[in-house]
């Protein structure tokens, strides 16, 4: 249950490990020596050269930083990783700013030369050449993007760093069992999972009326994080709001639009879900606080069970499959004890250079563990995958994609599980989880979605947006989705002052991603209900292809159009054969 991180270096000696670190500063220097203001006439083999340069000087370093990275991850008590994580983020933001030059100089090269981009000899950056393309005509000078940064620091960084200490600081009077208890933020929001009712309820009350206390606070940073990416979307000629997160995530408005099309043509379905869920819970409607509630008292999984059930969901879709995922647990490369100081949550790190990967969670033996196992086993596949078959430099997964891998692996779990369980009640909790994930990640995350985009709209209309303004703006496109399904407390409508990636520097419309790939996926899984067995090399090739195709490429290599809303449907008539099985085994 604990990982084995020594396989990432040649020492786990401190001198060993800083004086790596310290090679990687020198060695960025002499990178930026060969090639600064030396590009601007590069023909297709020169820039070749420097792009694989770029990929081994990657390569050479990745393992000494991610082993200070996943070190401090692990346990952030131990004095030891403090400092090395210290010291390899002081030796990242000294690299970067070596190497900062690069993408802009290649950007200028490209924009000079555009024939380079389909030069047979660049085929295999050929995709990371146009991603470079697109974001070009946006960059600003050399001094503007310095400014931008300093500016940033003392702004909208600020407003950030604001909502983060804000946040972690608070503590929260709530009576637990007839005594109150006063809980930090981080320990109240466990509750609203919890199996009590009452005490679900109540967790909700206390933080959501404390953060609607500070309302002038959270209005004052909306207004200045939105009024300041308007301006900048000026500077960078950004036709839309959306237009730098579309960019980013390398998908165009028109997938995008169908996309929510899609959702909004759908709202009647997940409200059929919350009906039903109310239903299952033995009460006339959900309140906001039972959405994400568990059903019933699940059943436990050993760390043996988890392994043998997760393994198995993936070698039924693939042998070779299967094997890989055993092999994270043999190799070590899982760390799943649960302890103090460890990151909460879970994550994969892709491990490019030993193709593979490295997983992290604290593993509670609940079926939502179980169910993050295969989702970050996922990741895991991906980056095998995807380590094999391409480039370093095609193994930056915009984030549309990059929860492919991972949501597939759910469910093949899910498909496993209801297979093996025996009773109604077993597979109502396999199902309820599963819907329970799909409705937040397609539904809930799109009223954020239909949210971000009222805010820009009402500023374009003259309008202030003071606090309350916001709350109606939020309780709008929440009630969009939900009609009259949920039950909301009052001060739910200060929701929004919670959301962290509403206050993050320079990137908004950071939602709709997980939107794409719950949906996506859906329909792929569903293609592979039709397809059988024909359709697992498809997959394998779409998780090999990494980044070195477009999201709308990778589509129609599968024979799916994102652009056309009819390919979004059958995700949904995918999550709808779920909906109809929970709700026939519930009569
Ligand atoms: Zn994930």
């Amino acid at each position: 249950m604990v990982w084995d991180l020594s396989q990432l270096v040649e020492s786990e000696e401190p001198e060993f490990l800083i004086k790596k670190l310290e090679y990687m500063i020198s060695d960025a220097e002499v990178f930026r020596n060969r090639y600064y203001g030396n590009i601007q006439d590069f023909n297709a083999k020169e820039l070749l050269e420097l792009l694989e340069y770029q990929d081994w000087f990657y390569l050479k370093f990745e393992g000494v930083t991610l082993y200070c990275q996943l070190l401090y991850s692990a346990d952030s008590t131990n004095r030891f990783a403090k400092r090395l994580n210290n010291i390899v983020n002081n030796t990242s933001v000294k690299v970067k700013e070596s190497l900062a030059f690069l993408e802009n100089d290649i950007g200028k090269l490209i924009s000079k030369n555009p024939t380079l981009v389909s030069d047979p000899m660049l085929s295999e950056y050929k995709h990371y050449l146009e991603r470079i393309n697109r974001r070009q005509p946006h960059m600003l000078s050399e001094k503007l993007e310095r400014l931008t940064i300093i500016k940033d620091r003392n702004g909208i960084r600020a407003w950030q760093m604001l909502q983060g200490d804000w946040l972690s600081t608070r503590t929260f009077n709530i009576e637990i069992d007839g005594e109150v208890k006063t809980l930090p933020y981080g320990e109240i929001i466990g509750l609203y999972e919890d199996s009590n009712r009452d005490l679900r309820k109540q967790a909700n009350q206390v933080v959501y009326e404390n953060l609607g206390n500070d309302e002038i606070i959270w209005a004052s940073a909306i207004r200045a994080i939105c009024g300041d990416h308007l301006r900048m979307c000026k500077l960078r000629k950004y036709p839309e709001p959306i237009t730098q997160s579309l960019i980013a995530n390398d998908v165009d408005w028109q997938a995008i639009n169908s996309l929510m099309n899609t959702i909004e043509n759908n709202v009647a379905l997940y409200q059929r879900y919350m009906r039903l869920k109310a239903k299952l819970m033995g009460i006339t409607k959900l309140a906001n606080y039972d959405i994400a509630a568990p059903l019933l008292i699940e059943e436990k999984y050993s760390w043996r069970q988890s392994r043998e059930e997760v393994t198995q969901a993936y070698t039924d879709f693939d042998g070779e499959v299967g094997d890989w995922v055993d092999e994270m647990y043999e190799a070590r490369h899982i760390d799943g004890e649960v302890r103090k100081g460890k990151r909460s949550g879970a994550f994969c790190s892709r491990w490019l250079a030993g193709k593979s990967a490295y997983v992290l969670q604290s593993f509670n033996e609940k079926i939502g563990d179980v169910y993050t196992q295969a989702h970050e086993l996922g990741h895991a596949i991906h980056a095998y995958l995807g380590s094999r078959a391409q480039k370093p430099s095609n193994n930056q997964i915009g984030s549309c994609i990059a929860e492919c891998g991972s949501i597939f692996g759910e469910l093949l779990l899910t498909e496993h599980l209801l297979k093996k369980v025996k009773t109604k009640k077993e597979k109502q909790v396999v199902l309820v989880n599963l819907l329970d994930e799909f409705g937040t990640a397609v539904f809930q995350v799109s009223a954020r979605f239909f949210f971000e985009q009222s805010m820009y709209d009402s500023i374009e209309r003259g309008e202030f947006l003071d606090g309350e303004t916001i709350a109606n703006l939020w309780t709008s496109a929440r009630d969009k989705i939900y009609y009259d399904t949920v039950d909301w407390l009052e001060v739910m409508k200060w929701e929004w002052t919670m959301k962290v990636h509403y206050y993050i520097a320079n990137y908004r419309f950071y939602n709709y991603p997980y939107v794409f790939a719950y949906l996506f996926v859906f329909a792929l899984y569903r293609a592979y209900k039709k397809e059988g067995k024909t359709f697992v090399p498809k997959m394998k090739k779409f998780l090999a292809s990494g980044s070195s195709k477009s999201p709308y490429e990778l589509g129609l290599e599968l024979g799916l159009d994102i652009n056309d809303e009819r390919f979004w449907e059958k995700g949904m008539k995918q999550a709808e054969e779920f909906i109809d099985l929970l709700e026939e085994i519930s009569q």
